[in-house]
């Protein structure tokens, strides 16, 4: 049993914010920022594509819930989501990430080196699958 699994049969301790039936939702153990949450569905998936949409509605329906509420207590300026899937998604357990942001916070994203093609017919490989 993975440690988000563990979390939700409190078989591990966590500073939870809120759950409801499909989802919970606690204190980030290594935030970026002071308020920094993880939105954590019930079932163990390692990809949203296995999520239904009714949990993936309830996913963003308290994500809205946790910026509204970072906003209130912080103050601040912004706030980031972030998700990482398959094999990018450490724990093995699907999760998003919700933080607060401010100016000059020294957050951010790198990019690899080199070109990434931006044209119509990349969008074109995929747009029929949508
Ligand atoms: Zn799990």
């Amino acid at each position: 049993m993975c440690d988000f699994c563990k979390i939700i049969n409190k078989q591990l301790p966590a500073h939870v914010v809120y759950e409801d039936e499909q989802l919970i939702s606690f204190l980030d153990i290594d935030p970026i920022h002071e308020g920094h949450v993880l939105i954590v569905p019930r079932k163990h998936v390692d990809s949203i594509e296995n999520l239904s949409d009714d949990e993936l509605i309830d996913i963003m329906s308290v994500a809205r819930k946790v910026v509204v509420a970072l906003k209130d207590v912080y103050g601040n300026e912004g706030y980031t989501i972030m998700q990482n899937g398959g094999k990018f998604c450490d724990y093995g357990h699907a999760h998003f990430h919700v933080f607060p942001r401010y100016d000059n916070d020294g957050f951010g994203w790198t990019c690899p080196e080199g070109e990434s093609e931006y044209s119509e017919r990349v969008a074109e490989k995929f747009r029929d699958k949508l």
